[in-house]
């Protein structure tokens, strides 16, 4: 099965995944699943936390308030959406916009796990503490978990199944929207983000 199949597989579980406790309300709002979008072979892939309002209503990641800093931070660097992949850890949206609880999270996340397994980023960005937290105890980084302010821009390398990967654990695009000192410190981030896909371009030696 190529790439696209292999997602699609996933959409459709997702879709079909009347266990969860968030499925009965997005039926009810005739809304979508959030699965995510993009390249499917992208170095970079962006991981929100859950759907909002706009996301559910269209069924694609970020594309409300904080999407439109999302892409005002990849313009910064030169990246559009077409480039990178997006996604989040839950995929339906919780209700009224709360955090996301720890069994929605333990529910969605082997799907996420799939994702990545599927696209093989080089570089993963997590946008807010609960992808940072997720994806650091997730993949052995745990001993270095502290909180977003002390770990965001920092790059952290860990295994994947298919090889080394650096995590990024970023502040929500959410907290930029009326703080424009947290916008420049997003800006400094994303500029790391350039810096690690081109270094993962760069020729290595053989031995
Ligand atoms: N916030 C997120 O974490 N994800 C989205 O897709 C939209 C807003």
């Amino acid at each position: 099965m190529d790439k696209s199949e292999q997602l699609k597989e996933i959409r459709d579980e997702i879709w079909n995944l009347k266990e969860s406790p968030l499925y009965e309300e997005r039926v009810k709002n005739n809304a979508y699943p959030v699965i995510g979008e993009g390249n499917h072979n992208a170095d970079a892939m962006f991981i929100g936390e859950a759907p909002g309002k706009n996301e559910a209503a269209t069924g694609r990641p970020f594309c409300g308030r904080s999407g439109q800093v999302l892409d005002s931070l990849l313009k910064h660097i030169n990246l559009d959406r077409k480039d990178v992949y997006i996604t989040n850890i839950v995929k339906d949206r919780p209700t009224n916009n709360r955090d996301p609880k720890t069994d929605e999270i333990e529910l969605y996340a082997p799907f996420l796990d799939r994702q990545i397994e599927i696209i093989k980023p080089k570089i993963i960005i997590t946008l807010g503490r609960f992808s940072m937290e997720y994806i650091m105890r997730r993949y052995g980084l745990e001993k270095e978990f502290d909180s977003i302010s002390k770990l965001h821009g920092q790059n952290f390398i860990t295994s994947f199944s298919y090889g080394k990967v650096s995590v990024l654990p970023l502040y929500h695009p959410a907290v930029a929207v009326y703080n424009n000192n947290l916008l420049d410190s997003l800006k400094k981030d994303f500029e790391k983000v350039e810096i690690l896909i081109k270094e993962a371009h760069e020729p290595k030696p053989l031995f």
